[in-house]
Order: C-alpha cells, then structure tokens, then sequence
C-alpha cells in the first residue's frame, strides 16, 4: 500500500486490496522466512540481573566458570589423611600404626603441617588435604592406637576419598549456555562458582490487543450477539509461556481511529504488537491497512497457506515485530504456535522450542484442504496395535478442541486427506504422552460428567470424545476404547440400543432422559398442552418457528413422527446438540424445538415431556476387567451418582 493509495476512492481501494490478497497467500515456510529474514539477526537486549532474581530468566550469554570447584583438593569423608603409600598392604590382619599429627583440619580450616611418612591427620569431610597426603582413609576404618596414633585396618590407594580441585567444575569450563532458562540447579551451579550475577535476556515486551465490535472481557455480563474475549486471555498467557512479557491492552472495536491510536500507543512502548481478529475479508478489516501507515517495511505476508490460519498477517513496523491473528481463537493459537513462537523465542534470547513427538494411527480418514499445510488436534488413546490419534477439532472456532486434545498433526499442503490407518507424527502439547485410564467415546451427555467425576477425584484420568452414538460404536468394534455411550432408537424393534449391539460388546444401562417440547416460559401457545397438542397448534401458526435437529439424531427421529410429514418455519434449521436448541428458543430465533428436560431447564425454559430416550453404554467385553472400567461401573452404580443423576433431571436405570 503507497502513499499513493489514499487518492483512492473507498471502494476502490478495499478492491485493490481483496485482489493483492488472494495473489499473495504465502506457503508457511516462506512466511516465516520472509517474516525472519526481516527481523534477524538483531541483538538481544540483556541486563545484569543478581541470581536471586534470576529464576526464570534466559542466560544472555555463555557462562564460563571463574574458579575450580572445588577450589582445593579436598576430603570426602570423616577420617585421617595419610600417604597411601604407607598404608598400600593394610588389612584386618595386617593393621598399619601411623602416628597423629598435631592438628585437625576442619571444613575452613587451612591445613599448617605436612603428612610426613608414618604419619596421618585427621581431617573433617570438606577438609582441604594437606601437604604430603595423598589419600583419607574412613574413620571407621581405623582404631585409636593409645592418644597420640592410630592403626589402619583397610588397604588404601591413592586419591582414595580425595575430591580433586576443578573435578567438579574446571575453571575455563563453559558452565552454562547462552539461551538457558535459569531454573533452580542452574543458579545452584553458579552460586558453587562464586557468581554473584548474570547477564539475562530481557524478555520482549509484548503488547497484546484483541478486536472486535462483539468482544466482552471475562468477568462482564454477555449482551446479545456478543460473545467473550477469549484471544487475549490465551494470547497474553501464551506469550509468556514462550519467554515474552505480554502486556494486554484490552479489546478495541472496529473502529479504525480508535484502532489506530490503540496500535501506535502500544509500539510506543512494546517491542512487539499481536492484534488479533479483523483479518477476515469482512467490513471489520482494518488493522492489516492502518499497518501501512505504521512504519517501515509494513505487511510481510497477508495470507499463509495454513488451516487453520489463513488470514494470518505478519509485519515489521520500524524492526518491530507486529501480527495479526486470526479472529478464531484455535486458528489463533495454532498459528501463534506455529509462527510467532519462533521469532519470539528468538527475540528472547531462547533457543528453537522442542517439541515431543510421538507415532500414532489414525483410526479414521481426515479430509484435508489441497494447497493448505493442515493442523488436526488429536486426541490420543490406547488401541490394539499401540497410540491411536482420534481427530478432535470441532472447527476452527472451538476453544474446547485445543484443552481436550493432546497434540496435533499435521497434514502436507499438498494431500486432500490422510487415510484411515495412517501412521502419523503427532506432535505432543505436554512433554509426554498421557494415555487415559478409561477411555469413553461416543455420544455425549452432561450426566456422564456426574458419573465420571468419582473417577477424576480417585486420581483416574477418563477421556471423553465425542463423536456420536454411531461413531462410538464403530470406536467400541474396533477396540478403540472401554465403553461407547449410544442412544439409538430401533425402528422395528421400538426399542433403544440393544438391537445395536454386536458380538464383543454388551449392554450397560445407563439412565433415561425425558425428552419434549421447549418454549419460553409464558408462551400461552404452549403453555398446558400436551406434546401432541404443542405441536398441532405450532404447525397451525404460521407466525410459529421451529427448531429441528440434525439427520441422524435419535431427537430427529422423534421430531418427524410428530411432524407427520409437515415442514413448518424453522424445519431446515438443524443444530447438532441439545443446547443449542435451547439457545434457540431462549433467544427467540425460535418459539419451540425438542430437546431433554435438564437442558431446557438449565436454559430457564418451560418443558412438555414427551418420551423417554434411554442412554446406555455399550461396554467392550475384552476391556471389562480394568481397573478403570471397574471404577466406572461402581461410581455408575453408586448412590452418590445415581442422586446426582436424579438432581441434574436424569432418571437412572
Ligand atoms: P474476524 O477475523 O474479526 O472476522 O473474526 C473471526 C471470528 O473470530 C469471529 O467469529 C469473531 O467473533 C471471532 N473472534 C475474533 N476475536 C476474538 C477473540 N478475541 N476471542 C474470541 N473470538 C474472537
Ligand atoms: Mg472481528
């Protein structure tokens, strides 16, 4: 963008740029190279820091010891020091008699007479040896022989419990690198060498703003429409986690006047600015144009061959660093991940971070972007044949895909999908690998949380993925996990779950859940109605919007007997949970929809039961003798989880 765009009608400028964009997506190697190659190398600002302060803090540079440690050559135990010549052929039967020498040398006490032949000294553990000697037999090696000698009754050879000068630490020796994050046995080590203080990185400040007309911070009260900040809670603690101080800013509108000044206060100060949301091509598509106006040589890469993390913006203002995430705070992290982290962690003196990294099989196949390098998050659990990586993301605007999932892998730009029975390089967000005790896929329910938390309070961890009933019973045949959590309705049979059921699997009942009609409380159209009823009146009211739920759940298949072939408003409305019919209906997108009776009233809601929907498990024989699956089937049985059940609306088996 030159200066000569402002002579640019509006319209024609926001064209221009659209076009720029769409030629300009970067692979994400040459990004970060572009990105690189303008911000290094540069110096690592550092300051002295005193090693009281130092925790936490990155070497600046390498640490070379000043001094040997120990200092002197010195004894490593309580007893006498001797010449090990004298006491070479000692033995129970064969005792040697030195004579004592008229000192004892204690830990700070310099040593004032020789070890001369037939002689010893007694010396303290810490002791510096003394001339002559060479060796230190044990006290409890020895015996008193009158007050003034003693006899040795063991063979000695020579540096015999003798702690050399420099054995520890060599004087000249390099002690500790540059990059080094001082933790604990690091400032131990320079304290043994008499180090006072150290130069430290000083880790780059980092200003953190989150944009957006709908952004609230934590803590508020949610309007309409609006949703909470989540990028800059996760930015700013990432930033840190990654040797950055992050100052956060707040969440600013879009509203380029006010974002401006936000951005030019916060290079002002900070040695690098991380904006996120508004690089979408919407009407909110500002900060990537007023970093034009911010300082030389501006936008590096608009556009990264990434997903999720497209829109990405990377820039350099002046030799700082300043990004633009994208607005979906899982696009956000991975990217951040991906591409800021290594030019931070240099900034902050650190080296490349190093990741942990483990081969998993993927159980099921991943469709993939052509022309995009994709992050999957995977959950990892125990199969057969070992690790199986189960895709976890439920989209790029999932915040819960990324504290649930273990790590992620990766799918090549150049792929449209990794086939089931993949085995893929998963790389890991904690040092190791946790596998779960009790692994639980299939569909969800808040009930199971009721159930599963006696396990996570006996120290058991229990991993939940939810894939729906018939995912979970795909999961249960291939051994994938101990239990899959169904609720299919059979046609035929008129019965729930046990017609579902193959060899290896067997039936554990869980509890019922009443299903029924949602409205507001005080819609007079429902109000005292029986299900049947509600719905007659609804479909006779064309002012009447409905919720429907998606093909496939067990809630549908209700929904469409009652309908009885009517398309009422609402019909092709179809969200996937229970919750998000509520949210519907509360939020008055629609007057009544079919959801079960605890969500409708955690939702504040009025309810019309209908039928009873049965939640069972469908239990991997071959597994049932864990401990964990154990564990589970008392804590499902228990009154603590039963009660609890009951309260939350449930009706246990
Ligand atoms: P944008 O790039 O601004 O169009 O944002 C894309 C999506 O991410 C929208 O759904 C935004 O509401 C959402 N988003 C943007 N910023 C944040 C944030 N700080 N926290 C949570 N969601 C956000
Ligand atoms: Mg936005």
């Amino acid at each position: 963008m030159g200066s000569g765009m402002t002579m640019i009608p509006r319209s024609q400028e926001r064209s221009a740029l659209e076009q720029e964009q769409f030629l300009k997506i970067l692979s994400r190697e040459e990004a970060l190279g572009r990105f690189e190659a303008a911000l290094f190398p540069r110096s690592i600002p550092s300051a002295p820091c005193r090693l009281a302060d130092a925790l936490g803090a990155a070497l600046a540079e390498d640490v070379t010891a000043p001094i040997d440690v120990p200092p002197f050559d010195r004894s490593n135990v309580d007893g006498f020091a001797v010449r090990s010549a004298d006491v070479v052929a000692a033995g129970e039967g064969a005792p040697v008699r030195l004579w004592l020498n008229d000192e004892a040398i204690h830990c700070g006490t310099a040593p004032t007479l020789q070890v001369a032949a037939g002689s010893a000294t007694a010396i303290a553990t810490g002791g510096p040896l003394p001339r002559g000697a060479d060796a230190v037999v044990m006290v409890e090696h020895t015996q008193p022989a009158g007050s003034d000698a003693i006899e040795v009754r063991r063979a000695t050879s020579p540096g015999q419990f003798v702690a050399y000068a420099g054995s520890d630490i060599a004087r000249g020796e390099a002690l500790l690198r540059a990059g080094t994050i001082i933790g604990s046995r690091e400032i131990g080590m320079l304290a043994a060498c008499g180090v006072a203080e150290v130069n430290v990185a000083r880790k780059p400040l980092v200003a953190v703003i989150s944009t957006g007309d709908e952004l609230v911070q934590p803590g508020e009260l949610l309007a309409p429409a609006e949703i909470y900040d989540t990028n800059g809670a996760i930015v700013t603690a990432a930033i840190d986690e990654n040797g950055g101080q992050a100052v956060f800013l707040g969440a600013i509108p879009d509203d380029e006047a006010k974002l401006e000044a936000a951005m030019r206060r916060a290079l002002a100060d900070a040695d690098m600015l991380v904006l996120s949301g508004g690089t979408s091509k919407g009407a909110g598509d500002l900060s990537h144009r007023i970093i034009g106006r911010l300082g030389q040589p501006g936008i590096i890469a608009h556009g990264v061959a990434l997903k999720p993390g497209k829109p990405l913006c990377l820039a350099v203002c002046d030799g700082k660093p300043v990004v633009i995430l994208p607005g979906f705070p899982t696009s956000a992290m991975f990217t951040f991940h991906d591409m800021i982290v290594p030019v931070l962690r240099r900034m902050a003196g650190l080296p490349p971070r190093s990741d942990a990294k483990v081969s998993a099989t993927v159980p099921v196949r991943i469709a993939s972007e052509l022309g995009r390098t994709e992050f999957v998050m995977v959950s990892l659990v125990e199969g057969r044949g070992g690790l199986i990586a189960y895709p976890s993301g439920k989209g790029s605007g999932a915040i819960t895909s990324f504290a649930q999932a273990d790590g992620f892998l990766r799918i090549h730009a150049l792929a449209d999908q990794m086939p089931a029975g993949t085995e893929a390089e998963v790389t890991l967000f904690t040092p190791h690998v946790r596998v779960p005790d009790l692994v639980i896929v299939g569909s969800h329910c808040t009930g199971l949380d009721l159930v599963t938390a006696q396990l996570a309070h006996a120290g058991l961890s229990v991993r939940s993925i939810a894939v729906g009933s018939l995912g979970g019973l795909a999961a249960a045949r291939r051994g994938e996990c101990d239990l899959a959590p169904i609720h299919l309705f059979d046609d035929r049979s008129e019965t729930y779950n046990s017609p579902y059921l193959v060899e290896g699997l067997e039936l554990v009942p869980g509890w019922r859940r009443m299903q029924g009609i949602v409205f507001r409380k005080g819609d007079k159209r429902f109000e005292d109605l029986s299900a049947k009823e509600a719905v007659a009146a609804a479909i006779s009211d064309p002012a009447c919007i409905m919720v429907n739920r998606n093909q496939g759940a067990g809630t549908r298949i209700l929904i469409d007997r009652l309908l009885g072939g009517a398309r009422p408003e609402g019909y092709w409305n179809q969200p996937r949970s229970h919750n998000a019919v509520a949210a519907a209906v509360a939020q008055h997108r629609a007057d009544w929809g079919m959801t079960i009776a605890p969500v409708a009233h955690a939702g504040g809601l009025d309810f019309i039961p209908l039928a009873e929907e049965h939640y069972d498990f469908a239990l991997v024989t071959a597994r049932k003798d864990r401990p964990a699956v154990q564990a589970f089937l008392d804590a499902l049985g228990s009154h603590e989880a039963r009660a609890a059940l009951e309260r939350a609306g449930f009706r246990p088996a």
